[in-house]
């Protein structure tokens, strides 16, 4: 091909670019240069963005950076895609106009396949049409479509864990400490009364968290009282400011702090010490959800009464897993991706129990 590029670039002469003759001359050679070239080009089209080295190239958007949790997620991402393919993970900063910008620029990269941590859940539909229409698959993850928006597309992926099981988790042990440790009863009227430290409010890791943890204590056959509730939205620093007022308004009537994550209970911890707790044998059982570090501390410490594991590792390894296969054109399936993969659209990864007793499952 090169060659007779070069031969009929030697053959044509100064003269003959003058006037039009070349066209008429070599009309033959010119249909046909035209046509392999026009093969080439198109052959080349769906590879152009795979890297310097052929890599696949993979656009991740996650939220925000600054989230203990996903923070884990985006490192398990990236170790899983080493020497694989070429990763870029930017931040949406909690923006989902910020979001939908970075898509585009994906997009207009002709990046094989997405992976979306959305700000705003509902706005998947919309980062859908735009992936289909460019024919880019897309694989969700931690913030779960709408059931309706992941009809829409069959190259539209989910990789989470199931909300409800982590909220059951984390009633269970209030569940298991209530029935170790009567004297949890402060008041001895024999209703366990507590505090909700809740998500982002639409998430559905806080709903769910929220309304099963409270519904497990239930299910073991112990009355509730909601002492109160306020969103920390996922955040150490409201976490503690909101549970340093519910401390000021209510003190010693609340029995139990249920926390829809660690980094919101690691908060309410530090509002109890700061009203005398965890010395003088003065303690209240706190549960997160995730595991992280810094709550796998608090559990040695014995500050934190449990938590949950939320396996960042294995939903980074199974996001990066169904992108890479799906970037190179092919049907992910438990062969090939390494997860099972239900209803042909989800990869749910099991939530863990974590106590002091077992927190090294965990590390
Ligand atoms: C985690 C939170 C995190 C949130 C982000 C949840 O699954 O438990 O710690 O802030 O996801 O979307
Ligand atoms: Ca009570």
């Amino acid at each position: 091909m090169t060659r007779y590029g070069c031969f009929m670039i030697y053959k044509w002469s100064k003269k003959d670019f003058e006037g039009g003759h070349i066209v008429k001359r070599y009309w033959k050679e010119i249909l046909v240069f035209s046509l392999i070239l026009g093969v080439m080009l198109a052959g080349c089209g769906g590879q152009q963005a795979q890297d310097t080295k052929g890599k696949p190239t993979i656009g991740v958007a996650i939220y925000k950076f600054d989230d203990t949790f996903m923070t884990g997620v985006r490192n398990a991402i990236s170790q899983a895609g080493e020497g694989k393919a070429q990763v870029d993970i930017v931040d949406s900063q909690n923006s989902q106009p910020t979001q939908n910008d970075k898509v585009d620029l994906f997009i207009t990269k002709k990046t094989n396949a997405l992976a979306i941590n959305p700000v705003d859940r509902t706005a998947a539909g919309v980062i859908i049409d735009k992936a289909k229409k460019a024919n880019i698959p897309v694989v969700f993850l931690n913030r779960e479509p709408l059931p309706e928006d992941m009809k829409k597309w069959d190259k539209v992926y989910y990789v989470g864990a199931k909300a409800e099981e982590s909220g059951t988790i984390s009633g269970q042990l209030i569940v298991d400490h209530w029935k170790a440790h009567p004297e949890m009863d402060k008041n001895k009227d024999g209703v366990l009364q507590y505090v909700m430290l809740k998500g982002e409010p639409g998430h559905q890791d806080a709903e769910l968290r929220t309304k099963y943890s409270v519904q497990a204590v239930q299910d073991a056959g112990i009355k509730v009282e909601k002492v109160a509730e306020d969103t920390g939205m996922w955040d150490r620093v409201k976490g503690q400011e909101k549970m340093a007022a519910f401390l000021a308004a209510h003190g010693d009537k609340i029995e139990a702090v249920f926390a829809n994550n660690d980094d919101m209970a690691l908060g309410a911890i530090e509002a109890l010490k700061a009203n005398g707790y965890f010395k003088d044998g003065k303690f209240l059982p706190v549960v997160g959800v995730d595991a992280t570090a810094p709550a796998l501390k608090a559990l040695e410490e014995g500050t934190m009464l449990g938590t949950v594991l939320n396996d960042a590792k294995n939903q980074g390894k199974a996001t990066f897993n169904l992108t890479y296969v799906l970037a190179q054109g092919q049907t992910p399936n438990k062969e090939n991706s390494g997860y099972e993969i239900v209803d042909g659209k989800y990869i749910w990864i099991p939530y863990k129990k974590i106590t002091k007793a077992n927190m090294n499952d965990a590390k």
